[in-house]
């Protein structure tokens, strides 16, 4: 492992990775890869989770090829140094912000969406030019295998190397140097991750997960709102780190979302919701097992049926659910939503704020002053207003957690920020030694009065126009005293 982490840090240290156009190639061939072998990937991604051909490919494979467009087409701007404002003293040097790689990037993905939470923070660290280790998630085997076996066949095989393995090897890995680790996957990993990066002082991006609330106001489409709850919910198995993880909503609301929830699912997956190919399954016995712990002495309302062998859990729904219960103490990552009763939107503030910061927060209403006052009143990673999990989409939004939702961000040009370091560039010249006088020992009142006019006077295009005229003037003015006074 120690070689090959070597053999990616000289690759890095050619520089081979810094210009845009190798960066440019590279990202090409990534897009190459995706569309000549997309019937690998799909194949995989339903040997790990059960996910159909046409669900792996809108979840995951879209997501990649439109983060692809974007970055193909926006970074020979991002990658350009942004001039940076001057002060009266730095007035005729150059100062610039040139984005530039961080090093050797560690990339430890998550299982649940095995490619696109792998894929996408990989475009961003090879769009900064940086060099990347992978570590796909042990979890899902096939994604991972096919990974090690896509990515040297279209990406420079020195600067970008996948690394496998679960626990043991992951721990061997964080005891190596890197100079970023994004990591996507639990709380309880991230600290690790994070401690392991301190010795290092390495800094982390993490992509962690929490319990995300959704508050359904009694103003609201229910129709449209269970919809969409029911959506975000149950896609993936509610393997999701954004889904919904539990409704909070007045106690008259309830067995109405209930049976919208209920009509939802009928029309979604069917009578059998067993033998729809667009539900999912739980990734292994052991997250199987986790989730039914959760459901002990639990009002089930609907759903609830399961099948070990096969790691069916069915879309379930819980009411009249204590805050105390085990199943609102972690993140369910699963196909179960509890519902949980408050007086009003004000009690929902209060239950959120007396809980950890989650990773999204979804509100439901038609009344968009309320809809403020929650945001407002409340933080979490991201908020979607009348949708679930859709911010996640947008790419010029930053995708990220907050407190123990995470920390960082990435997705377009946010990724390409966390992967470059923003280093500031002051060109000066060694001529007009003269203006630095100022600065150099003896100190006097005087110097300290001019250093004082220099650097605290801000002036804004108006005021400096109105400055050079002045200074123009006076020349002329000593220009005209001379011309007259050598007159004969
Ligand atoms: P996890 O946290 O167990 O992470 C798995 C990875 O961590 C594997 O690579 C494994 O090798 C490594 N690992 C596990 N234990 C370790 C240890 N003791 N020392 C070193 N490395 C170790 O994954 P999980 O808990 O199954 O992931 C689910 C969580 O991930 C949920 O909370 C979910 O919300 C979150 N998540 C977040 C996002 C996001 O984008 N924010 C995306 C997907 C999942």
């Amino acid at each position: 492992m120690e070689s090959q982490i070597q053999r990616v840090r000289e690759a890095f240290a050619s520089g081979r990775s810094r210009p845009v156009k190798f960066r440019l190639q590279q990202l090409e061939a990534l897009r190459r890869m995706v569309q000549e072998r997309e019937k690998d990937i799909l194949e995989a991604l339903a040997a790990d989770l059960c996910k159909s051909e046409l669900n792996a490919y809108s979840q995951e494979v879209i997501t990649i090829l439109g983060e692809l467009d974007l970055v193909l087409e926006n970074l020979p701007e991002w990658v350009t140094a942004k001039p940076a404002q001057k002060n009266l003293l730095t007035m005729l040097d150059e100062a610039y912000v040139q984005p530039e790689p961080l090093g050797v990037v560690l990339i430890i993905g998550a299982w649940n969406y095995p490619f696109v939470l792998t894929i996408q923070p990989l475009i961003g660290a090879i769009a900064a030019g940086n060099a990347v280790i992978i570590k796909p998630s042990e979890l899902s085997e096939k994604t991972a295998k096919i990974l090690t076996e896509l990515l040297p066949q279209y990406l420079d095989q020195d600067l970008y190397a996948v690394i496998n393995g679960g626990v043991k090897e992951t721990t061997e890995l964080l005891k190596q140097r890197f100079d970023h680790i994004l990591y996507t996957g639990s709380m309880a990993v991230g600290k690790i991750v994070m401690e392991a990066a301190a010795k290092h002082l390495t800094p982390v991006t993490l992509e962690l997960g929490g319990k995300s609330p959704c508050y359904v106001d009694t103003d609201c489409d229910l129709d449209v709102a269970c919809r969409r709850i029911t959506w975000g919910k149950y896609m993936n198995c509610g393997q999701t780190c954004i889904a919904p993880d539990y409704i909070l909503c007045e106690p008259s609301l309830q067995n109405q979302i209930v049976q919208k929830i209920k009509e939802t699912l009928k029309e979604f997956y069917g009578e059998n919701i067993k033998e729809s190919p667009d539900y999912e399954r739980i990734i292994n016995l052991h997250h199987f097992k986790r989730i039914l712990n959760l459901l002990e002495g639990q009002k089930i309302a609907f759903g609830g049926e399961t099948d070990e062998a096969t790691r069916y859990i069915a879309p379930t729904i819980l009411t009249d659910v204590d805050p105390e219960a085990k199943v609102m103490q972690e993140e369910i990552f699963g196909p179960v939503l509890p519902i949980v009763s408050v007086k009003n939107a004000d009690e929902a503030i209060k239950f959120i704020n007396s809980r950890e910061k989650p990773l999204a927060f979804y509100i439901f209403s038609h009344n968009n002053k309320l809809v403020r006052r929650m945001i407002d009143g409340t933080s979490s990673g991201g908020v979607t207003a009348n949708d679930v999990i859709m911010h996640f989409t947008l790419s010029s939004l930053p995708f990220g957690g907050v407190g123990s939702s995470g920390m960082g961000a990435y997705h377009g040009k946010y990724s390409f920020d966390t992967f470059s370091h923003q280093r500031s560039c002051l060109l000066k010249s060694l001529k007009r030694e003269g203006a630095n006088k100022l600065r150099y020992p003896p100190n006097s009142q005087s110097k300290v009065d001019w250093a004082k006019f220099f650097l605290l006077k801000r002036f804004n295009k108006g005021k400096l126009a109105l400055l050079l005229l002045a200074f123009l003037g006076l020349v002329v003015a000593v220009l005209a005293k001379t011309v007259l006074s050598s007159k004969p």
